[in-house]
């Protein structure tokens, strides 16, 4: 059993698309196993990208996490991290298969709707980035 770290973005969020990209979440098996919503601050959104510092997508890309509520969450299950990659779609929503949730749902390759990690590392981080212990069940 495999726990990753997911945020739903502003772009979902303001749209009221929370609701439904949850449903398929939880459709694939996956357990929500602790969850916020954030107003993310510049300083966070940076050190959560930091990783993306000196490319020309990371101003806009932070100003954007900043520019509205997001939901962030970790999920539990067989393959956690590969399957919620899977569930989401490539980063561009053009390319992104039919029925995952970038496809369904992301506006453009910036505004695309959710976050996953990307390893067991990340996950590890990105978990440790915005969670206690006391506040995962
Ligand atoms: P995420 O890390 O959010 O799960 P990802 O792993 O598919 O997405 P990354 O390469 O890690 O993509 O980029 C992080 C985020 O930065 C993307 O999800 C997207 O919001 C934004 N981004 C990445 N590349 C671009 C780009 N070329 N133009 C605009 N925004 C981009
Ligand atoms: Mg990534």
């Amino acid at each position: 059993i495999e726990r990753t770290f997911s945020i739903v973005k502003p772009d979902a969020i303001k749209r009221q698309l929370f609701g439904q990209i949850e449903a398929t979440i939880e459709s694939k098996g996956l357990k929500i196993i602790a969850g916020k919503f954030l107003q993310l601050s510049q300083e966070q959104a940076e050190g959560f990208y930091a990783e993306h510092e000196g490319r020309e997508f990371y101003a806009p890309l932070v100003e954007y996490m900043t520019s509205g509520p997001v939901f962030v969450q970790i999920l539990e299950g067989e393959n956690a991290i590969t399957a919620y990659r899977e569930l989401m779609g490539t980063t561009n929503p053009e390319t992104a298969a039919e029925g995952t949730i970038r496809k369904l749902f992301a506006v453009s390759m910036r505004e695309n709707s959710v976050h996953g990690s990307d390893s067991q590392e990340s996950a590890t981080r990105e978990i440790e980035y915005f969670f206690q212990p006391s506040e995962i069940c």
